[in-house]
């Protein structure tokens, strides 16, 4: 339960609204408890003038003051009047009632959406404070679940369970007081099953939390089986797997049938079993009372048996929600549970206390930089020194896995490395404001993501007042301008499942276009030609090579483009520099370099036969 103390302060923030709801729920309830001692003077009269009796009905001091005036109010009048007028007051205190019901969901239901918002966006806006690291060792269906399923889940304890709880000790503080006031030895008969209910529930509930949590389990492989048959449809058809999924699919629902309808028999049992009980209660009472009344009826009253049945019918639907208000609770606690573990997850890479913006100009160095992946410990970057002038344009090159993006991610701060030390302008990387350190780097990651935006939205993404011809020059940099024109919206055509689907390249060169159009003095590529055609390549490349005077560029790439004349290129392997220099060094160098080079004027040869023929 401790868990659901972190809410203690959204709920303090609408608390008036909070105290409203409370106010409402006492009131509905009061102007509901009226109504069976209104109905036990109705009884009363009825009695009375069917047994000509002469016993007073009007002078009564265990009832509501409002039902004492209404009832001196009516004394004067006959005995038709005095039915009428009762029944008349019965609607509009149930109208009253209803009235004060509502208001009462308006303000504690609105609450529970108000903080579900303001949870929401807490648990947003913690996610996009949290590292790298975060998301590698968290599943996106996890923080996923955690934001709407928990979310929603604690508000069924801030909303609903919040007013099951107040209103069931509003209506049983109400009921019990008045009973005992009418009769303290009915009061105790009326109520002597319910400690067997409260039992019975509690017991039930438990099998059915079980249960439901069981079914939950089973509901959430089922989703992510057919999620992914869907998303992998393609696999799956080329594999003619589709029977196998389609088996699968067959298992996993069956044994979510199996378990629901499990759920659903211990469910038939809960209602009869509440309503057997009640109905015991109401039984003795008629029983008891009516032994009373027919032992002494000057003092018992019939009017008074009619009062407590109301009573009983008046206290079960609150009881019979004890249950799974209380499971409501214990999965809320739960939910909240996960949400915190979150939430208390402090990012590693955090802006220093004292952050620095000082300018870039591309003055950046390496010095024996050492760096392992915290959870998978691989060593990728090793001893790494580097130094780059403000305006070089240096090359990093190396086969799969020798480190090269993990470079790139030390740059932008991805990761801290745990030896060594990165600088810009002499200033420690650990030091510059973070966000401003971002802001300054056009970067183009090695996997491309692309939003299910339109292009011009997707190209104008860090730099939100780019002009339509920033945009349209960034695309016609990043070579890619001629096919967005072919598109059916050109650049306002949709990308993603609603809109195109295009080719690896394509969205390699919108990204491109993407980092080009912010102008930054320092410019990170990672492997971002890749799925690019040797003719486009050189089309783009030709275009960088003005884009990138004056700028600092950092060049990943596992081809050699000859087209752009590095001052520095590094080769790299297994996280070490193994060869550096420039093209012409390296190749009388005759190593890793030359050798590279070699196969790939040979392929680029291949090519070009290929394709003359
Ligand atoms: P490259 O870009 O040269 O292909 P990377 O820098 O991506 O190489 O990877 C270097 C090494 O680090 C590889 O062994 C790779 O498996 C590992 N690696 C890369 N990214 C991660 C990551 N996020 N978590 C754990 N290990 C990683
Ligand atoms: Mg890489």
């Amino acid at each position: 339960m401790k868990h659901l103390a972190s809410l203690n302060r959204f709920f303090w923030n609408y608390r008036w609204r909070l105290l409203l709801g409370i106010l409402f729920v006492v009131l509905t309830n009061y102007f509901r408890i009226l109504s069976p001692q209104l109905t036990g003077y109705v009884v009363n009269i009825v009695v009375n003038k069917a047994d000509h009796s002469t016993v007073a009905t009007t002078h009564n001091n265990q009832n509501d003051i409002i039902v004492q005036a209404i009832i001196n109010h009516l004394e004067a009048k006959s005995f038709g009047e005095k039915v009428l007028w009762s029944g008349i007051t019965l609607l509009i205190l149930a109208v009253i009632s209803g009235f004060f019901m509502f208001l009462m969901r308006q303000t504690i239901i609105v609450m529970s959406r108000l903080i579900e918002y303001d949870q929401k966006n807490q648990v947003f806006t913690h996610y996009q404070q949290l590292d790298t690291n975060f998301y590698k060792t968290h599943s996106t269906g996890d923080l996923m679940n955690r934001i709407s399923e928990d979310i929603s889940r604690v508000r069924m304890y801030t909303g609903p369970a919040i007013m099951y709880v107040v209103n069931l000790a509003v209506t049983i503080g109400f009921s019990i007081y008045f009973m005992v006031k009418a009769s303290p030895r009915l009061t105790i008969v009326a109520l002597s099953p319910l400690p067997i209910l409260a039992f019975t529930i509690y017991f039930v509930n438990t099998i059915i939390h079980k249960k439901s949590e069981r079914i939950q389990a089973l509901l959430s492989d089922l989703t992510t089986n057919a999620q992914e048959s869907y998303s992998g449809i393609r696999v799956i058809k080329s594999f003619v797997q589709e029977r196998t999924m389609f088996g699968f699919f067959t298992k996993n629902s069956e044994e979510y049938r199996k378990n629901a309808l499990g759920l659903a028999k211990t469910e038939a049992i809960y209602f009869p079993s509440i309503a057997l009980l009640i109905g015991l209660s109401t039984l003795i009472t008629i029983m008891v009372g009516g032994l009373d009344y027919v032992h002494d009826p000057i003092h018992n009253k019939v009017g008074t048996i009619a009062e407590f049945v109301l009573y009983i019918q008046m206290l079960t639907f609150p009881v019979s929600a004890i249950g799974w208000t209380a499971s409501m609770i214990q999965r809320a606690a739960a939910s909240q549970k996960r949400i915190n573990e979150f939430l208390q997850t402090r990012p590693t890479i955090q802006n220093a206390i004292e952050k620095i913006k000082p300018p870039l100009t591309g003055n950046i160095s390496f010095t024996n930089v050492d760096f392992t992946y915290p959870h998978t410990g691989i060593n990728a970057v090793k001893n790494f020194s580097l130094q780059v002038a403000p305006g070089e344009k240096i090359a990093i090159v190396g086969r799969t896995g020798s480190g090269k993006s993990t470079i790139a991610q030390l740059l932008l701060r991805m990761y801290d490395p745990q030896k060594g030390m990165i600088m810009y302008d002499g200033a420690p990387l650990t030091k510059i404001d973070i966000e401003y350190l971002r802001s300054q780097i056009s970067y183009v990651p090695q996997d491309v993501f692309l939003f299910s935006e339109t292009v011009s939205n997707n190209i104008r993404f860090g730099y939100d007042d780019a002009t339509q011809e920033q945009i349209v020059k960034a695309a016609k940099q990043a070579s890619v301008h001629n096919e967005i024109e072919h598109f059916a919206h050109q650049y306002e055509t949709l990308i993603g499942e609603r809109g195109v689907t295009l080719s690896g390249g394509q969205k390699q060169r919108i990204s491109i276009a993407r980092a080009l159009i912010k102008e930054a003095k320092i410019v990170i590529f990672d492997d971002c030609l890749s799925a690019v055609d040797v003719k486009t390549e050189k089309e783009i490349l030709n275009g960088l090579n003005e884009y990138l005077d004056k700028k600092t560029a950092i060049i990943i790439t596992h081809r050699i483009f000859s087209l752009i004349t590095f001052d520095k290129i590094i080769v790299i392997d297994e996280g070490k520099i193994v060869e550096e220099g420039t093209h012409d060094q390296l190749l009388q160098k005759n190593g890793y370099y030359a050798d590279m080079y070699a196969r790939q004027q040979n392929q680029e040869d291949t090519n070009d036969d290929i394709s003359r023929n």
